[in-house]
Formats: C-alpha cells, sequence, structure tokens
C-alpha cells in the first residue's frame, strides 16, 4: 500500500483553515508551520488575481531528507509515509537544508505546553 494525499489547487482559494487545521493538530509553537499556502499576485491592479499553492510534505518517493539525515531520524514507514523518529533526531537541522520543499521545520521542544 502507498497513501496519497492530492490538493487541487485550481479549487483553492487561500482561506488558511488547511494551516489553521494542521497547526492545531500538531501543536507546533508560534511561528513554525507545516503546512503553508503561498501566495501570488498576476496582473496589474485592477486587472490583477492572486493565485494559491498550498504546500506541504510531499512524502517524496526518493526522499532528500531520509538521504541526508545521519542517523536514521527520517525514515519512511511501511505505507510510504515519512516520518521523523524524535528519539533518533539529534537536532542537526540537514534535512531542513535537504528538501527542496521548505517543508521542514525544527523547535527543539517535541512536547511543548502551549
Ligand atoms: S487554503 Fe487550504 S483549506 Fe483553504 S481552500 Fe486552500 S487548500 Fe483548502
Ligand atoms: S520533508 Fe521535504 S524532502 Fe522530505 S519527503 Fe517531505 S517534501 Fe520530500
Ligand atoms: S534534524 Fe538531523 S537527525 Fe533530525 S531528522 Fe533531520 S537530518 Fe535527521
Amino acid at each position: 500500500m502507498r497513501l496519497g494525499m492530492i490538493i487541487d489547487t485550481r479549487r483553492c482559494y487561500g482561506c488558511l483553515a488547511c494551516v489553521v487545521a494542521c497547526k492545531a493538530a500538531n501543536a507546533t509553537p508560534p511561528g513554525h508551520f507545516r503546512c503553508k499556502v503561498k501566495i501570488g499576485e498576476k496582473g496589474v491592479f485592477p486587472n490583477s488575481t492572486q493565485t494559491f499553492l498550498p504546500t506541504l510534505c510531499n512524502h517524496c518517493e526518493d526522499a532528500p531528507c531520509i538521504n541526508v539525515c545521519p542517523t536514521g531520524a527520517s525514515h519512511r514507514d511501511k505505507d510510504g509515509v515519512v516520518l521523523v523518529d524524535a528519539e533518533k533526531c539529534i537536532g542537526c537541522q540537514m534535512c531542513m537544508n535537504a528538501c527542496p520543499y521548505d517543508a521542514r521545520s525544527f523547535f527543539s521542544d517535541p512536547n511543548p505546553s502551549y
């Protein structure tokens, strides 16, 4: 089995509900977002429009974050999901530099009490 999640970017209107939901589900500290929506503009006012691109971890088939991780903390489970084992992570942040989608963020307390 290989799990997947698809976003139809043509239907995204930038409400940021996914950003809020992800933040609530993962209890990330202020300033840290695992789900982001990139907002762009096309044209010149008053004939301009906005574009929205939700970005999350893509669980890449050949994942750079796994390839560079020196401890095996970044890994893939049996369903194809890319995960981080907090017990094995040494905080080197090499996965952050390797991810081409800016999907990794780093904070030191894995069990914050926000
Ligand atoms: S910003 Fe997120 S929740 Fe809102 S429409 Fe786009 S994908 Fe859906
Ligand atoms: S963290 Fe980045 S490189 Fe790793 S699977 Fe997710 S999108 Fe791919
Ligand atoms: S911070 Fe370092 S040890 Fe932790 S998951 Fe990323 S690459 Fe692996």
